[in-house]
Parts: C-alpha cells; structure tokens; sequence
C-alpha cells in the first residue's frame, strides 16, 4: 500500500474539526455518537498503517485496543445512560484505555536508543503520584463525599486523572527529546493534550465545580483527539518515531526536572493549602503522601548510583582503546609515571618494550580493514598471553602497542621478554581470508632514571623501535642515548634536503667507465653530491636512504636524470669522449615505485636530445624482491623506451639466478666488496669468477665496481670481465674536470698490466 499524501491528511483533520464541531452543536446524545465513531475508525486506522509502514505491533495492538475500549464504553454510556453500572463500566473501559496507552508509551520508551528509561520511567511514577494527590484532594475526594454514584465508580474515575498526567509525562519527554520532530510526533502530542483537556473539563464536571453543560466540550475534545492520532498514524513520518534517536541533552533534562519537582511542589502545596475531611482523606492523604516521598527517595538513589557507575564508564572508555579493550595512552603515561617514581629500587628495572608492525599498512590495503583489526585484536591477545602477568599491554594507536614490564630486571631478562614478544608473531595468524603473517620490530627501552617524563620513556622506545625497523625489521633494538643524537641528526638533514634542490645545492660527478680490452671511457656513472650550505658535503650513502624514506628522491632522482644526461650530450658534442658513450644513472627502489618515472625518463631523453640507448638506469635487487609485479612492469617500460637496465652492487642481495632471468636486466655490476677480494681471497676470486661465468651464460654485459689496484683489474680481466670503474681509473669528479680525466685515461691507453707489462708505481 502506499503512502497517503499530506494534504489529504490534512484535510482528513478538517473533517475531524467538523465532525468536533458538529458534535458540540447537535447536543449531547448524538454527539457520543460521533464520538464513538471516531473512536471506532482507529484499529481501522492502525490496521492499514501496521500494513503500510509497518508500525511496531504493540502499538498497534495498543491503540486498537484504546478505541475500542473507549468506544464500547461511550456506546454503553449512551445506551444505558450515564450513572450507575453503565458510567461505572464507561469509566473503566476509559482506564482500561488510559493505563494501555501508558504502558505502551513505557514501552516507546524503553525502546528508544539514547534515553535513560528507567530514570523517565521513575520521573514518570512521581509525576503520577503527584498528581493523584492533587486529583484526591480536589476532584475524587469531594466527588466521594458529594455524588450519590457508587464508590468504586467514582474511584475509577479518580484514577483516570493521575493516569493521563503520566501519559502527557512521557509523551512530553518522547516527544521532546526527539532530534528532529516530525509531523507524526506533534500529532500524538496533540491527540494527548486534547485527551487531557477533556478529562479535566470531565473531572471538574463530576467534581461539581462546573455544570455538567460544558460536557460536550469534552466529547467533541476527544472525538478530535481521535482523529489527531489517527492522522499521525497516516503520516508517513510515523516511521520515523521508531527510529529516531533520543538526546541527553541538558536542557531537555532540565525541563523533566521541572515536570517532576512540580509534581512533588504542587501536592504539597495543595496539600497545605486544604486540610483534611474526614479521618479517611486523611489516611489517604498520609499515605499517598508516604508513597510519593518513598518514590522520591528511592528515584534520587538510583540517580546518584547511576551517575556514578556512569562517571567510572565514562572512566574506563577514557582509558581503554574500543577495539582491543586494551589500556591506551593516556593509562599506559599513567602507569610509566608511577614507575618513574619508583625507579630507585634497585633490584628492578621497569622497561618498555615498543611493538610496531612491520608493514600492517599491506594488510589492511589488501584485505580490507576489518581484516586488519581482526589481526590487530589477534595480536593483543597473544601479546596480553605472552607477557608476564604484572605487565601492562597497552596499544597507542594504529598498530603500536606497548608492554610495561615491572619486573624486568636485567639486560638480559629484557631481550629474553622481547625475544618472547617476538615469537608471538611466528604462528599465522588465521583470518576468514586465509593464514597471514605478520612480523614487529621491537624498541626496549628501560625506566632508569627518576627525572625522566613519562613521555620520554616512550619516545625512547619509540626511537629504538625504528632503529630496529632500521636494521631489518621483525627484530629488537635497545636504546641508548646516541640514538637520540642520530635521531635529531637525521631529522636537521631531511628538513636540509627538502630545500637543497631548490638552493642549488645538489651537483652530479661522475665516473668514468672504462672498456678494459680497448682502454677507451665507455661511459659514465652519474653519482650526487650535496654540498650544504656551510660547506659541508653530504655523502648519497647518508641522504640518498634518507630522500628515499622522505619521497624527496622522486623530484631529486627527475633532476639527476635530467642533468647527467644534458651532461653527456655535452661532452659528445664537444668531443669529450666517444660518441658511443653511455651514462649509467642511479634509481632507487622509490623512483622504480613512481608510475611517472617512465614518462620522466623519455622527457629527460628528449629534452637531452640523448637517444635511449646511451642510457643505463642502475637499480637494486631489493625492490626486485620487495614489489617483483611493479619493478617487472616499470622495467619493461624502460625497455620499450630502448634504456638499458644494470643490476648494481651484484652479489650484495639475494641475488639468485631466477632474478635474472625474470627481469629484463642487460648487465650486472659486480660489487665492490668482492672486487676488492678478488685479488687476494680464494673465496672471493671464486665467486667473482662463478658471477661471470653467469652472466656470460645469460649474454649479460658485465662491470667490475669499485677497482682500487693493478691486481684487482688484471685479475678480473683474466676472468673475463671486460669493464671496470673505480678509483684506480678515476675518482666521481665534477663535469669541468672530465675532459682532462678522459683524455689522461686515454693517454694511457689500454692498461700496461693486461699487456703484460709491468710498471712499477702509479699510473
Ligand atoms: P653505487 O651506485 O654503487 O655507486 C658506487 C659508489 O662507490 C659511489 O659512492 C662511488 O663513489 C663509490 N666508488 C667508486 N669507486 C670506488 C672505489 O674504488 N673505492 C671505493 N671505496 N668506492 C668507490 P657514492 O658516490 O658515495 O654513492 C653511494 C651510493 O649512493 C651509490 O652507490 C648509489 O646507490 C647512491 N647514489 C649516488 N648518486 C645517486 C643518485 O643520483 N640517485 C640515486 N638514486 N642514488 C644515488
Ligand atoms: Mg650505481
Ligand atoms: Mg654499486
């Protein structure tokens, strides 16, 4: 079915003013006839509207039941006329009524998210009891004493009041603590207020303070209050109370305050203003008087009790983290401060032991995030089980998590509790996904000295943990204070490198390469230099790790690229060194990761006006082992562009032969550290000599790195590696002195030694 629109809503309500009008004018018998059926129409109503927007069942069930309780006992009234057994029977079914729309807006509010049900729910028995006080004193009481009705008819009627001022309570409170209000609410608002008045005009009536000529007000009241809530329960946004949320907002409480304190105020007043009848209104006085203060005392208990436990909730979620469940920060400083104060005991030492993921960020990149805080509540609990159990495990924040050991007390005892923390991450970790494994780096840092901030314990252990990350990962690092300096050194350096592009301070030298059968310079190794601006040279062992950690090697490495090339087509031109020459550039495992660097490259290329096949990139094998997809498809984007690709520092890594022959590689460099061996050490000479032989096996072009003597190069050559660059041919130098270089390389011509002939001295 679906929704009905809101003018015809609206114009539903003018029939309902009318048919209220019309039952105020056409006296008093027919107007219960209207009345009854308005009443009547409400399960209809509540019917289509459970069909429609599927309308809770209880409420349905209870406004059904209210209009036909109310219907039935109007019909009796009107058949039977209006005292005796039929008025007793009207005015119970009006009860009847009455107490199921309250229990039903109980339940509204027991349901509602956000409201504190038994706190309204307690205001709510105070309201009710407030007002039956009010309603003794000034309507049931003389009502007693003055009509000749029976007893309990009066007595159900006496009741009816205090009911409908707890329905207007909670209404007003369900209504008012809505976050945002709609059509619907205000409409049941409005059908109660109606209700109310009704019974009011109906209570001073029986009470005999006013004729009972104004009793058609009341009907037509209620006969409107009936189409009021049979509109809100038209209205499409009567889905909408369901859902909504309540608010605690403070000044929405303090008007319940209000509502409930002027139920206490009001009896009381009236109370003292009147005194007592008879001995009976006196007993009832007295112990409705008892209940109320019973019900008051009891509401202010469970109010300080319940603002205390929520004041250490309150606490606690301060203090934990929501995932893990874990103390957080805030309680771990806690803890660290009060060791710091106890640090003077000397048979312990408090210490810290810093756990950081290693590469978490994949996880969660991979497999989403609920796979990574699946691993991150997995890893809690294996470190809550593997650390001693006077511990504290703490997680700060992302995947950093702290265990604050007291009773470590020695160097020893501490790398054995890191070393358990550790093994933690040996066991995969099982996710709906499948096994994963995770590895951490641990910083230890221990509490020793009693000036230390809390604070700085933790940035200890913070420190020592990246040096761990430093030398590998899944592995553990203890501070001490030089880490501190080389921290702060490292942080003055990466702020210098941001601008040194900027500032000029960044120069190419280069080293020649040298064809060892020829004597001729093949070409050229660009490497960087930074002279800083107090004159101090930074060595690219120091800040290349550093600009590649930083990112700062992406523009830095385009700018190298750029210059070494324009450099090369500048010796060509001026006959430097052979046309043929080629220059071989550095790229770190961070511009290889750059999806830009194909398209930097060829822009170098065509801005040199060098032809691809003059250009050598020099990569690693780490990023060949770190990310094999994105290294293989960057390279063979390099060589679409027709550049060569040279596998630096040969030998160092992991190198295995499946590395070269997956990747599109055209030459090896042999490593300097066994270049410098091969000469003297067995071991050395044979493995050089096994990495030649497989890289002529592969038809792979082949250069021997960092040659520091006459021996190194003839024996090398004998082994049949035919290039060779080091400081034996030629320190880097800067572009102006490459043409003297060259042409003193060339003066020699092909080394003396490789011809036999031996020359004492120096070249
Ligand atoms: P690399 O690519 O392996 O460069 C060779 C290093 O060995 C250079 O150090 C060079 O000066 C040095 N060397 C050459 N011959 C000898 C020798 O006979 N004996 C000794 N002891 N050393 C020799 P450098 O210039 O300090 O560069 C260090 C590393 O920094 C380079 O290693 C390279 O990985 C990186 N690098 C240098 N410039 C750049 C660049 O422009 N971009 C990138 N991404 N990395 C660069
Ligand atoms: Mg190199
Ligand atoms: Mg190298």
């Amino acid at each position: 079915m679906t929704a009905i629109p809101s003018k015809a809503i609206w114009a539903y309500l003018l029939v309902g003013c009318a048919a209220s009008i019309a039952a105020m004018l056409v006296g008093d018998g027919m107007a219960v006839g209207v009345y009854t059926f308005a009443a009547a129409q409400l399960p209809l109503v509540m019917w289509w509207s459970y069909r429609t927007y599927d309308v809770p069942k209880g409420m349905v069930l209870a406004l059904t039941g209210v209009g036909l309780s109310f219907a039935a006992g109007a019909a009796i009234e009107s058949i039977f006329g209006d005292t005796g057994t039929p008025l007793f029977i009207s005015n119970l079914f009006a009860l009847v009524g009455a107490i199921v729309i309250t229990v039903g807006m109980s339940m509204l509010v027991r349901r509602r998210r956000g409201m504190n049900a038994a706190g309204v729910l307690g205001d709510a028995l105070i309201v009710g009891l407030g007002s039956w006080l009010i309603s003794w004193v000034a309507f049931l009481e003389p009502t007693l004493r003055l009509s000749d009705e029976p007893v309990l008819s009066s007595l159900v009627a006496g009741f009816y009041q205090p009911t409908g001022s707890v329905i207007l309570f909670l209404m007003a409170v369900y209504l008012f603590t809505e976050s945002t209000s709609n059509v619907a609410s205000w409409l049941i608002g409005g059908t109660v207020l109606l209700m109310l008045v009704g019974d009011l005009i109906y209570a001073l009536v029986t009470a005999g303070h006013v004729g009972d000529g104004i009793l058609v007000l009341s009907t037509a009241l209620y006969t409107m209050a009936y189409f009021t809530v049979a509109a809100a329960f038209m209205h499409r946004s009567v889905t909408a109370i369901e859902h909504s949320q309540g608010t605690g907002d403070s000044q929405r409480l303090l008007g319940r305050l209000i509502i409930t304190t002027s139920s206490l105020v009001f009896p009381v007043i009236v109370l003292a203003a009147s005194g007592p009848q008879d001995t009976a209104d006196q007993i009832v006085r007295s112990m409705s008087a008892l209940v109320l203060a019973g019900a008051v005392t009891l509401r202010v208990v469970f109010s300080v009790r319940a603002n205390s436990d929520a004041q250490a909730e309150l606490l606690r979620a301060a203090q934990t983290d929501p995932l893990t469940g874990l103390p957080n920060r805030i309680l771990l400083l806690e803890q660290i401060s009060s060791y710091v104060h106890e640090a003077w005991r000397a048979d312990r030492e408090p210490t810290l032991y810093f756990v950081d993921l290693d590469r978490f960020k994949n996880i969660n990149d991979s497999l989403g995030h609920s796979a990574g805080d699946e691993v991150l509540r997995i890893v809690a609990e294996r470190l809550v089980n593997a650390a001693p159990p006077e511990a504290m495990v703490a997680r700060l924040s992302g995947d950093e998590y702290v265990v604050l050991d007291p009773t470590t007390k020695t160097l020893g005892s501490a790398s054995a509790l890191a070393e358990r923390l550790l093994a933690v991450f040996r066991e995969p970790i099982a996710l709906a996904q499948g096994d994963v494994f995770v590895t951490a780096s641990i910083g230890v840092s221990s509490i020793d000295s009693m000036a230390a901030k809390p604070e700085d314990v933790l940035r200890h252990a913070d420190t020592a943990m990246y040096r761990a990350k430093d030398s590998g990962r899944n592995c553990m690092a203890f501070y001490d204070e030089s880490m501190h300096e080389r921290i702060a050194h490292r942080l003055s350096v990466e702020t210098a490198l941001y601008r040194a592009l900027d500032r000029h301070e960044l120069r190419m030298f280069h080293q020649p390469i040298l064809d060892l059968d020829t004597g001729e310079v093949v070409g050229f190794e660009a490497l960087m230099r930074w002279q800083q601006g107090d004159g101090t040279i930074v060595s690219p062992a120091e800040f290349i790790p550093i600009a590649e950690d930083t990112g700062t090697i992406v523009p830095i490495g385009a700018w190298a690229l750029l210059e070494s090339l324009t450099q090369l087509r500048r010796w060509i031109d001026d006959s430097v060194c052979s046309p043929q020459a080629t220059m071989s550039v550095n790229v770190s495992p961070r511009q290889l990761a750059d999806p830009s660097l194909p398209s930097i490259v060829s822009e170098a290329l065509a801005r040199s006006g060098v032809d691809a096949s003059h250009l050598w990139i020099e990569i690693t094998e780490s990023v060949m082992i770190s990310e094999p997809e994105l290294a293989l498809a960057t390279l063979q984007k390099m060589k679409a562009l027709g550049v060569r690709v040279a596998l630096d520092d040969f030998g160092t890594g992991y190198s295995s032969l499946s590395l070269l022959q997956r990747f599109p590689l055209q030459r090896i460099k042999i490593d300097r550290a066994f270049v410098q061996g091969v000469a003297d050490n067995p071991s050395d000479r044979a493995l050089v000599r096994t990495i030649i032989a497989m890289g002529q096996s592969l038809g792979l072009d082949m250069v021997a790195e960092g040659v520091e003597s006459l021996h190194q190069i003839q024996v090398l050559h004998e082994l049949g590696c035919r290039k060779a660059q080091g400081y034996l041919i030629s320190h880097p130098v800067p572009a102006d002195a490459m043409r003297s270089t060259v042409s003193a390389l060339e003066r020699i011509g092909r080394f003396p030694l490789l011809r036999g002939e031996h020359r004492a001295g120096q070249l």
